[in-house]
């Protein structure tokens, strides 16, 4: 019809993002999904009975605009106990229906047109349509081949006038990688003297493995004035479907985010509000790092029956990277199509993380399964034969 002809183009990424295409994939030839980052174990019953309590006790209609002030509080305590760290819960911390919203939001509140944001890739695939929706300009810097460290000289060769915001993710997805201490100084030496806000994509912070911690830019005095720190409650407590995150920003940058979030969804899921709320308090939770590591360790050690080579060992998310280089000439979208209609595995194609399509051929398997999942997939790879 004529009148969709002329809808605008908010932005220049994939009709269909790569998680939706490679989860109907799978479920179309009946393929182990280690694709789209999605835990298939259950949830903690405690947390599922309390979102039960809620919807009985009648916590069934709209929650403040900010978030329900329980939850808001308990995050705060739940800060200080992990980090060390004082937040205002009523000036500071708004609960969010995901991440994602969050990143949104936050870039709302700040992009205008002619706007630009540095943007390291491989990168999550929402940010540049994000950037793309606000009427700005994402500006792409390759994290470093092999270790995808942060490349500062690129980073400060990337910075102009025009910079407005860097968007920065650690625990990092695709690659598993994690942010040395070093890089978050310099970072602030890099804006120091400069109006660049930064969105903090901290969403895998409680995903962390080998005894290394998470540093979040709630610590860092000086970052923590420029910065929305964005995190989700579905990668702490598998529940994805959940939809629930909050991001953490400085009183003047809440209030930016919240004049936004008060007319794009003003306010959060109540009975999940309610069960996050209770369940934090709680602090009886398993940690979820231990768990996943050792998903991860059996992940690892069975993947080495497989023809695949291995990249450096996740050090924290849901996910791990490897080649297939030496096994075939196909692009990584053809050898993950081919992977997943022949052998009956879907993963993701690191090229749909690059804005220029990069392609390194490697894969990213999703490790947070159960490890019978994980086991029957790699019976499936170690079978095969190009
Ligand atoms: N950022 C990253 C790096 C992610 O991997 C994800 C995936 N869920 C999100 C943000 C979005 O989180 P949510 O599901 O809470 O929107
Ligand atoms: N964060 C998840 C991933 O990277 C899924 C996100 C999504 O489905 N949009 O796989």
């Amino acid at each position: 019809m004529k009148m969709f002809q002329n809808l605008p183009q908010k932005h220049r990424s994939a009709d269909i993002s790569i998680f939706s295409v490679m989860s109907a994939l799978a479920s179309q030839h009946d393929a182990i999904n280690l694709s789209q980052g999605f835990p298939d174990f259950p949830i903690d019953p405690e947390l599922g009975a309390l979102l039960h309590e809620a919807t009985v006790k009648g916590w069934n209609q709209y929650a403040p605009m900010t978030g329900l002030p329980q939850l808001r509080e308990a995050i705060a305590a739940d800060f200080k106990r992990r980090y060390a760290v004082n937040l205002n819960p009523d000036t500071e911390i708004s609960i969010t229906p995901g991440a994602t919203y969050a990143i949104y939001s936050a870039f709302s509140a700040i992009l205008g047109p002619g706007d630009e944001v540095i943007v390291l890739e491989p990168a999550y695939d929402s940010y540049i349509p994000n950037i793309e929706m606000n009427g700005a300009k994402a500006v792409p810097v390759k994290l470093v081949p092999h270790t995808f460290a942060p490349d500062w000289q690129a980073i400060k060769d990337a910075i102009s006038t025009k910079t407005k915001a860097i968007i920065i993710n650690t625990p990092h997805n695709p690659t598993g990688s994690i942010w040395a201490h070093k890089d978050w100084n310099q970072l602030a030496d890099l804006v120091r003297d400069t109006s660049i806000f930064i969105l903090s994509d901290e969403v895998y912070e409680q995903l962390i493995f080998d005894e290394q911690s998470h540093y979040s830019i709630v610590q860092h005095p000086e970052l923590r004035e420029r910065s929305f720190a964005v995190f989700s409650f579905g990668k702490a407590f598998h529940n994805t479907g959940w939809k629930m995150g909050y991001c953490i920003a400085a009183p003047m940058l809440t209030q930016a985010f919240r004049r936004l979030h008060q007319f794009l969804g003003f306010s959060v899921n109540t009975p999940a509000q309610f069960a996050l709320a209770q369940y934090l308090s709680l602090d009886k939770r398993e940690a979820p790092n231990t768990l996943l590591q050792s998903k991860r360790d059996y992940f690892l050690e069975l993947m080495k029956e497989t023809p695949f080579t291995l990249l450096a060992p996740a050090a924290g998310s849901y996910f791990q990277l490897a080649s297939y280089a030496h096994m075939s000439d196909l692009p990584d979208t053809a050898f993950a199509r081919l992977l997943t209609e022949k052998y009956g595995v879907a993963t993701i194609p690191i090229s749909a993380f690059y804005s220029d399509k990069h392609d390194d051929k490697i894969l990213r398997f999703c490790f947070a399964k159960k490890e019978e999942t994980l086991k029957a997939a790699i019976e499936r790879l170690a079978k095969i034969d190009l």
